[in-house]
């Protein structure tokens, strides 16, 4: 695994500041950096109390959801926080426990809403429940954000993913709200209402980074759209150089056995082909069985798809996202030359993350091994695609470039003596964006000094 996530909407600030803890513990010990991601909790609605724990639902009931705080009974059930009769709209659907339960509403009265269940099941103390389509009557962000968004800044997070996002103005306000708490934070939008799909460009504009957040998504839009959308969203972020996260049910069966479906395998390959930097598990690893088996899987099974990826293809077409700029000009031909000359690495150094981020976005055949000064730059480059990220010494010179290059590249980037390295780096140094320089060396025989071309 590369980043962990805290989702917040589960489990106290105290067991989470304990993961946090272990989770530098472990990467400290293994040497292995890992990305640490507040998940910022948005409004859900989730049924209450039940006097019998659990009810039976059969088509043609009726059911009375309310704000009011009670404990529930055969046919009301109450629902939190407040505010299900202001979004429920007679004639439209209610869903409960992620779809698996269906309701019609007959009508709104006060803070009652009476509906008619149209796919019944087992309904039990805190299910989702969802009202597809319409606008929350709740406004981002509401005292459980901002808890959880201090919490970030606290644990000096590096990525902080957003639930329910439905505007642009929804992560100015929390990267606003990281800021006074001293976090110049990266932030994930999480993609899952249709408001968010209509708000797409100012969105992905504001946004470090998208999460095609599949499980609320398959809640609030048809299911059978969400892999188009997925497909969608893994484009737009990859035309803007921004890493996509693919979450939710990758390898669900994994819950409860040690082994997934071949559709869930099918399923985190695809998400390789459609370009995503990152797979993500959910109930997997929180509750599963099976949680190393599952990280264990999705890892070989990524690995896998990456090695049959159409490099040749991609790099050309890839010619089509070209910015007419210095640093993008370069990390593409850095990206094409590493392919033509069957380099082994390419070696970015990069003071901010960009130039290593840039040439993620070429999707280069070779690994490519990030060089910087910065612990934290090096646990933010664990969300991009196929980057090796690692800490050095701040370099001065554009010789020390060269050598601390070669070294590494045999050292960290296992490039063997004999085979061609492709470096990329910025002149001047520690300046954002500034990446202008490609330089080839072949990793010289034994005693042999590199050959520079
Ligand atoms: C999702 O809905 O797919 C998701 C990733 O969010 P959460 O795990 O918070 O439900």
């Amino acid at each position: 695994m590369s980043v962990a996530r805290l989702n917040l909407s589960h489990g106290s600030l105290d067991q989470h500041r304990e993961s946090v803890t272990i989770i530098k513990r472990v990467s400290e010990r293994l040497g292995i950096p890992i990305g640490t991601m507040v998940d910022v909790p948005g409004i859900k609605y989730r049924t209450g109390p039940l006097g019998t724990g659990t009810l039976r639902l059969e088509p043609g009931d009726t059911i009375t959801l309310t704000s009011r705080d009670i404990v529930g009974t055969k046919d009301l059930v109450s629902v939190a926080p407040e505010g299900i009769h202001l979004d429920a709209v007679p004639g439209k659907q209610v869903l409960l426990d992620d779809g698996l339960l269906e309701l019609r509403v007959a009508s709104v009265q006060g803070q009652d809403v009476v509906c008619e269940v149209i796919r019944g099941g087992r309904l039990t103390e805190r299910r989702g429940v969802a009202t597809p389509g319409s606008s929350s009557t709740h406004t981002f962000p509401d005292p459980r954000a901002i808890e959880a968004l201090e919490f970030a800044a606290e644990q000096n997070a590096d990525f902080v993913a957003i639930s329910n996002v439905t505007a642009a103005d929804d992560i100015i306000a929390a990267r606003n709200i990281l800021a006074e708490n001293g976090l110049e934070a990266c932030i994930i939008a999480k993609i899952e209402r249709s408001e968010a799909l209509e708000h797409l460009d100012s969105i992905l504009e504001v946004s470090d980074s998208l999460m095609v957040a599949r499980g609320d998504m398959g809640v609030e839009v048809r299911l059978a759209r969400v892999p188009v959308i997925q497909k969608q969203l893994i484009a737009r972020c990859n035309e803007a150089g921004k890493p996509a996260i693919t979450a939710t049910q990758m390898l669900e069966s994994m819950v409860l056995a040690p082994v997934p479906t071949r559709a869930e395998v099918a399923d985190v390959a695809n998400a390789v082909f459609d370009g995503t930097d990152a797979v993500m598990l959910s109930g997997e690893t929180s509750v599963g069985k099976f949680p190393i088996e599952a990280v264990r899987m999705m890892a070989e099974v990524a690995v896998e798809a990456e090695a049959a990826l159409p490099y040749e293809r991609m790099i050309v077409e890839k010619r089509d996202q070209l910015q007419s700029q210095t640093d993008d000009a370069i990390s593409y031909d850095a990206c094409q030359t590493a392919q033509q000359l069957g380099a082994a690495l390419i070696v970015a150094f990069t003071e901010s993350g960009s130039s290593a981020g840039r040439v993620s976005k070429y999707r280069p055949m070779p690994p490519v091994l990030a060089l910087t000064p910065s612990r934290r730059v090096q646990r933010r480059l664990t969300l991009f695609w196929g980057v090796t990220p690692v800490t050095i010494p701040k370099v001065h010179t554009v010789d020390e470039f060269f050598e601390v290059g070669e070294r590494m590249a045999a050292m960290k980037g296992g490039a063997s003596p004999g085979s061609v390295v492709v470096l990329v780096a910025g002149l001047p140094i520690g300046v954002r964006g500034s990446t202008n320089l490609l330089r080839v060396l072949t990793i010289p025989l034994s005693d042999q000094a590199p050959t520079l071309c």
